[in-house]
C-alpha cells in the first residue's frame, strides 16, 4: 500500500558552519516531529559526519532520516546527495575530504563544525573548511552518487550563488539529476513558466534550514511505496508525470 510522507529533503545541523548551534540532532528531530514530518535528509556542507546521531535520534521518534551530503562541486554548485545507508554517504565523504583544498575552519569566522552523538552530546569538531568547493566536477559527482545507489538534486537552482541556473545558467545534458529544488525566494509555478527548459525535471521545495524555526517550512507530500531512494526518486517523477500529463522514461534504480 502506498503511503504518504510529509517530507523535508534539506535540513542542515551543527556540523555546517552556517547553522545554528541550536540544531542538535535531538533537536532536529524533535522539531520535525512536532511539525509533522515523517522524513528529513541531513545534508551538512561537504560532510556527513553527523548523520548516524541524526538516524539514531530519529529511530527513537519515528522520524525516517535519509543521510546525505550538500555538496559544494568544483563549478561552485551545492548538489544535494541523499542515500538509503550512511556507509554509502560516508563512502562519497571519503571522496569529497580527499578533494577540498587544504585549509582550516576558522570557527569564530564562520562558526564551529560539531560532531555530535545521538544523545547531542560533542564528540568533536571537524577542523577542515567545509564551505570550500570541492575539486570535483559535477559530472563526476553526480556519477558517483548514482553508482552508490544514490539521488542527486540540484540544490536552490534559483540561487545567484552556489545554485546550478545562477552559476551555469543551465542545466548540463547528461546529468542525471532526480530533481531540481527552488528556494524559499522562489515559486515552483513561477520557475516553471520563467524556465521552460527545465520541462523534464521534477521540481521540488524543501526548508534548506540553519535554524530550528525553518525546519519543514516547505514540505513536500509524497506518495510512496517504499520509503527509500528508489521510492521516492519514483514519487517525484510520478507526481510530475501526472501533474503535467508528460510521460517520461521510467527511473530504475541505478546499482
Ligand atoms: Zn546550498
Ligand atoms: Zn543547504
Amino acid at each position: 500500500m502506498p503511503r504518504r510522507l510529509r517530507a523535508d529533503l534539506h535540513i542542515h545541523t551543527v556540523l555546517s558552519p552556517c547553522a545554528d548551534l541550536e540544531m542538535s540532532p535531538v533537536h532536529v528531530v524533535s522539531q520535525a516531529r512536532s511539525l509533522g514530518l515523517d522524513l528529513i535528509a541531513v545534508t551538512d556542507h561537504n560532510s556527513a559526519e553527523n548523520v548516524r546521531a541524526v538516524i539514531e535520534a530519529g529511530s527513537r521518534e519515528g522520524l525516517i532520516v535519509l543521510p546525505g551530503m550538500e555538496v559544494n562541486t568544483r563549478e561552485e554548485v551545492h548538489i544535494l546527495c541523499l542515500f538509503d545507508r550512511p556507509s554509502d554517504a560516508e563512502e562519497l565523504q571519503e571522496l569529497v575530504f580527499s578533494r577540498l583544498p587544504p585549509g582550516e575552519n576558522d570557527a569564530n569566522y564562520f562558526g564551529y563544525q560539531v560532531i555530535c552523538d545521538s544523545f547531542d552530546e560533542i564528540v568533536g569538531f571537524n577542523p577542515k573548511l567545509l564551505i570550500q568547493a570541492a575539486d570535483i566536477s559535477l559530472g563526476e559527482l553526480v556519477a558517483k552518487v548514482k553508482a552508490l545507489g544514490g539521488m542527486a538534486i540540484a540544490a536552490h537552482i534559483d540561487r545567484p550563488a552556489f545554485g546550478l541556473l545562477g552559476q551555469l545558467g543551465f542545466v548540463p545534458q547528461g546529468l542525471e539529476l532526480s530533481a531540481l529544488e527552488v528556494s524559499k525566494m522562489g515559486s515552483i509555478p513561477a520557475m516553471r513558466k520563467a524556465q521552460p527548459h527545465l520541462a523534464p525535471y521534477p521540481l521540488i521545495s524543501s526548508s534548506d534550514a540553519h535554524f530550528l524555526e525553518d525546519i519543514g517550512s516547505n514540505p513536500l507530500d509524497l506518495l510512496v511505496e517504499e520509503a527509500d531512494i528508489e521510492g521516492i526518486e519514483q514519487a517525484l517523477w510520478g507526481l510530475w508525470n501526472s501533474n503535467h500529463e508528460r510521460t517520461f522514461p521510467s527511473r530504475s534504480r541505478y546499482r
